[in-house]
């Protein structure tokens, strides 16, 4: 866990976690009220571009199409049983409005596995649908080095 300009970081390797960083890590959380989730070391999630992109409760977070009301849903990027794992109830801004259909896909995946999920939808299907989800989750999800927390974002 490290942190920088106000941002908490937390490395995440998947479904392997440690006790004692836990605590560690909620008590810094309720501090903070900021997290940004790294998996395995390189994965970053860009909160700023999920409020942001986040903010028309009409439209779905992942495939920005319109949704109709009884289609509303929503998503928790960081899937709700992963930050049980934590002990983490309330993560700010990790619930997206999101279509029913984007969100039966996404069930309980990362966001860097739905996006392998995705990048193999569009290639069977060629379905535009999945471009759409494919260009919000390249936007999502960034990677960095040790050295570079914070840094530039390099897209994926
Ligand atoms: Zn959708």
């Amino acid at each position: 866990m490290e942190e920088k300009d106000g941002w908490l970081y937390v490395t995440v390797t998947k479904w392997v976690w440690d006790k004692a960083n836990l605590h560690r890590i909620l008590s810094t959380l309720k501090e903070q009220g900021v997290v940004h989730f790294r998996d395995r070391g390189y994965f970053n999630i860009d909160w700023d571009f999920v409020i942001e992109h986040s903010r028309n409760k009409e439209v779905c977070f992942f495939c920005r199409l319109l949704m109709l009301p009884n289609k509303k849903t929503k998503d928790h990027l960081i899937p709700s049983m992963v930050l049980k794992a934590y002990g983490i109830s309330n993560l700010p801004n990790n619930k997206v409005p999101c279509c029913y259909d984007c969100n039966q896909e996404k069930a309980y995946l990362m966001p860097d596995v739905f996006r392998r999920l995705v990048r193999l939808k569009l290639h069977e299907t060629g379905d535009r649908r999945y471009e759409e989800i494919l260009i919000t989750l390249n936007r999502l999800i960034y990677y960095g080095t040790n050295e570079d927390i914070g840094g530039g974002k390099e897209v994926h």
